[in-house]
């Protein structure tokens, strides 16, 4: 933190506390499945189908995370919930984004191409609405700003689709609890200021959080005996993230969730009556999850875009509907920070500042006046201080800095437009140890926040709209991205100071 009146962080443990410490958190992590597939390199030739496991890689220490920040996160999430279903909803907007960004984008001009399909009279004809998204944010603090300046929250992005590492960020959080109740690392007072104690460390819901979302869809969907459906990437090394919300939604409300991929869909689905109700392997399908079907290469063929376009022609509630799914675009969140658009979906005007003030600059590529102009400024700098992104998702697709201009010298308009250019956020760095594989890392790091956001609606209806806890993702401050499962960053919780 800029505040300098704390003590040192973490704290500075004797070698054999520290390895004690170790010890204590890998076990919790791989007792309590905190864990992850073994990466390829670590699974035997010789014995392939034995399965392999590894703890996630995590913080040992949670991170300090200045709490009005957190506060301010957790009370946006509603107001980007509520946005996201407003933009949905306008078909108008849709069309005027798409129209454009489709013909520069490939892979999200197949996703239109759907929404084009089974919009009007060969639409779903469900009217519940399931947005399970994450906000994600960094803290900033300008280069040149004096020391002790506050950072502010900025957002990084918004995603509607697939946001991962809600369950075991859950398991993080109580990991943090656990080791700070167990093992007392905190409890000498010369290491730390005496008030950061358990209560510092903020519940966290992400945990059961996607499985109440999923239920509560399930319930209005009307049909006890009907399964949810969660569309997996087949050689998922995250599948114990995505297990425990299947474990959750069975525990907590009774409901069998199936893995499928969209290649096993596109073979077993069949849509039944005038409702085109989806049937997976006999069984009714009430709630379609999506954890695939974000990225260009969850769609090897055409098979699988056939796949995509019946789940979202049924009448299984999608998650995210294709609408979701493309209002949650980097180049969407362009548009809403240009002047006076996120105020046009946003009535309230104390909402509209609210969402205003987590923007950090965003400016098109394109052959806009405004699109030339950015051209030029990150030429002029170098591409210091901007971050460039393609309408991808899943980490580790962002040009930054000094390989900018290289790349938007030799780009027509054209390719340019599916680009959006961002201001880079500075957080302010920390140091902690990280535990990946086994092995500590300590070093400078940063931390990302994502809030996760639960949204349920039955036409005008609103039957859940909040923050379904949260996510802490750390990494290396030398590192540009910040993806857990992309083996950049690793799993953290905030200790509020
Ligand atoms: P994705 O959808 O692939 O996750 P993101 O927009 O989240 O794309 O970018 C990936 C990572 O890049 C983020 O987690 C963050 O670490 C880093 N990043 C993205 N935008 C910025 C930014 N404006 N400033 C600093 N870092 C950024
Ligand atoms: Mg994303
Ligand atoms: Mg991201």
């Amino acid at each position: 933190m800029t505040d300098t009146h704390l003590p040192p962080y973490p704290p500075q443990l004797s070698e054999a506390r520290l390895a004690e410490l170790q010890g204590h958190a890998i076990d919790w992590a791989l007792a309590h499945g905190l864990i992850v597939r073994a990466p390829p390199a670590l699974v035997s030739q010789d014995a392939a189908n034995v399965p392999v496991v590894t703890h996630a890689p995590f913080a040992l220490f949670p991170s300090p995370f200045p709490r009005r920040c957190y506060a301010q996160a957790t009370e946006l999430q509603p107001l980007y919930n509520t946005l996201v279903d407003t933009l949905a909803k306008d078909d108008v907007f849709i069309r005027q984004v798409m129209d454009s960004l489709s013909k520069v984008d490939d892979f999200t001009g197949k996703l239109y191409d759907i929404y084009q399909a089974v919009s009007g009279p060969n639409g779903s004809k469900q009217r519940v609405k399931l947005g399970l998204h994450r906000s994600d944010y960094l803290l900033h603090v300008p280069v040149d700003a004096p020391a002790f300046t506050e950072p502010v929250l900025q957002q990084v992005e918004l995603n509607t689709i697939a946001s991962s590492f809600s369950s075991l960020s859950g398991l993080a959080s109580e990991l943090h609890s656990y080791l700070l109740n167990r093992t007392n690392f905190f409890n000498d007072p010369s290491l730390l200021s005496p008030d950061i104690t358990a209560s510092a460390l903020p519940t966290n819901t992400s945990g059961t959080s996607i499985a109440k979302g999923i239920a509560k869809a399930h319930e209005l969907y009307g049909v006890k005996s009907a399964v949810a459906v969660m569309v997996v990437q087949p050689g998922e090394r995250n599948a114990f993230d995505q297990r425990w919300i299947e474990y959750t939604l069975f525990k907590n409300h009774g409901v069998k969730l199936i893995r499928k991929s969209l290649d096993e869909i596109q073979v077993q689905a069949k849509l039944e009556g005038p409702e085109r109700r989806l049937y997976i392997d006999g069984s009714e399908v009430a709630v379609t999850y999506f954890r695939a079907g974000y990225a260009p290469t969850d769609y090897p063929s055409d098979k699988e875009w056939q796949a995509r376009q019946t789940i979202e022609s049924s009448y299984s509630i999608k998650c995210p509907s294709i609408a979701y799914h493309l209002v949650g675009t980097k180049k969407v969140q362009q548009i809403l920070a240009l002047p006076g658009v996120v105020e046009r979906f946003v009535k309230d005007e104390k909402h509209a500042q609210l969402l205003r003030n987590s923007f950090t600059g965003l400016y098109p590529l394109d052959g806009s006046q405004d699109g030339e102009k950015a051209v030029e400024i990150a030429l002029e700098r170098g591409g210091e201080g901007f971050v460039m992104k393609p309408q991808r998702e899943g980490g580790g697709n962002n040009i930054y800095g000094a390989d900018i201009p290289p790349l938007l010298s030799k780009m027509t308009v054209q390719e340019r437009n599916a680009y959006i250019l961002m201001d880079l956020i500075r957080p302010p760095p920390l140091k902690n140890i990280m535990v990946r594989q086994g092995a500590l890392i300590e070093g400078e790091v940063v931390s990302e926040l994502g809030v996760y956001g639960l949204w349920v609606s039955d036409g005008d209806e609103i039957h859940l709209n909040e923050a379904g806890g949260h996510l802490l993702r750390t990494k290396a401050s030398t590192s540009n991205e910040g993806g857990v499962a992309a083996g950049f960053a690793v799993l953290d919780s905030p200790l509020l100071v």
